[in-house]
């Protein structure tokens, strides 16, 4: 009895369908390359684009899996949290599917399934476990930056957030003002490898401070001072890479200290996750790996093409939901651009810091 999953969250058409134990029949999708002539995500643009692409994807994913559209016995899309005409296009497209079937249709919150990612399936994952509850997952992506106590499907306590920048957006800043292109994070990482990290003082916001919050506005705030004295001329490629590099060793400092500080405060946790589009930074990663060995706990990344935004989790997020006994559904609820995690979930031994 396969299920169909549907992602239009952000700008990343993607269509999955799993069988009942999550294992992956059929995948694909579709980048939005326009706005990387845009220089970012334009949510009009991006909601035109997810309707156009749709029919032709669901079709493309079934025909992977080697299924008809009868075989499909639900239908999921994300409903939350992200860019409203996505989610509409997206969401609508899945209920229409499952009402000309006569079949369930489930909304799925975006972020649940970006931190459920480390439990896929074995046959998804590169690790031979999966971790157990309770885990601590950091979610770093263009559009999140939140620390999140996994207790179970369904009960995640959040730590702390950005109280600004992403850590996506972060790196985008920056790299477009290194003359870089977008999205910038792949770009900035390279060119830090030939850079000296420790070329430029950088501050390192909210460090050594309890909680978990983030912040990055500080940091794009002092590495733009450092370019004035450039103005229009084109910055010489080392001073580029030196404050690429330099960037790049606040952020993960940062990202050091508050995962820290988020490990002394919950008890103990069987791993430390990390998922998002920036976890694909070597330089996180090696940092982030350190702690876990420090804390003696897995470190779990998963494969990047699970890390961003895909359908995948989503079909997983669902099945994780059903396999908890929750009944798919109401087909007239209306997706939501904010959804806090803490509703439609069990009620969390700590209601004032849940999400
Ligand atoms: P959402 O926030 O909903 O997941 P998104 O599409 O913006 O949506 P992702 O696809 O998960 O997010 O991540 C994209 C972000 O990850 C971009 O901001 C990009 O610059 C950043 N990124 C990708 N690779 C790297 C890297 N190697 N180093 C740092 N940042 C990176
Ligand atoms: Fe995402």
């Amino acid at each position: 009895t396969p299920l169909l999953a549907i992602e239009t969250s952000c700008d990343d058409t993607a269509c999955a369908i799993l069988d009942s134990h999550g294992t992956l029949l059929g995948e694909s999708v579709l980048s939005q390359e326009d706005h990387a002539a845009l220089g970012g995500v334009v949510p009009e643009i991006a909601a035109r684009a997810h309707l156009k692409a749709l029919p032709s994807l669901v079709d493309l994913t079934l025909e992977r899996a080697g299924l008809a559209l009868s075989d499909i016995a639900l239908f999921a899309a994300t409903t939350g949290p992200g860019l409203i005409g996505g989610l509409i296009v997206g969401s609508s497209y899945a209920k229409g599917l499952a009402m000309a079937r006569g079949k369930p249709f489930m909304g799925i919150n975006h972020i649940e399934a970006h931190i459920l990612t480390p439990r896929l399936p074995a046959s998804l994952r590169p690790e031979e476990t999966a971790p157990n509850f309770p885990y601590l997952a950091l979610l770093v992506s263009g559009g999140h930056c939140q620390c999140i106590l996994v207790e179970g499907v369904g009960q995640y306590r959040r730590l702390g957030g950005t109280i600004d920048d992403s850590a996506g957006e972060a790196f985008d800043k920056v790299a477009k003002m290194l003359g870089l292109g977008w999205p910038g994070g792949p770009a900035l990482e390279a060119l830090a490898k030939e850079g000296n990290p420790r070329a430029y003082t950088l501050p390192r916001p909210l460090k050594g401070r309890p909680g978990c919050d983030f912040s990055f506005s500080g940091l794009k705030t002092a590495v733009s001072r450092y370019l004035e004295p450039f103005g229009r001329e084109a910055l010489p490629r080392h001073i580029a890479a030196d404050l690429a590099a330099s960037f790049q060793q606040a952020v993960a400092d940062v990202m050091t200290d508050r995962v820290k500080q988020a490990l002394a405060t919950v008890p103990p946790v069987t791993a430390l996750v990390v998922a998002g589009g920036v976890a694909a930074n070597q330089t996180l990663r090696q940092r982030l790996e350190n702690i876990a060995q420090e804390h003696h706990i897995a470190f779990l990344a998963p494969p990047l093409r699970f890390c961003t935004d895909n359908a995948a989790m989503i079909g997983w997020a669902t099945l994780e939901r059903l396999y908890q006994g929750e009944q798919p559904g109401d087909i007239a609820l209306a997706p939501r651009p904010r959804w806090p995690l803490s509703e439609r979930c069990a009620p969390s031994a700590h209601p004032s810091a849940s999400i």
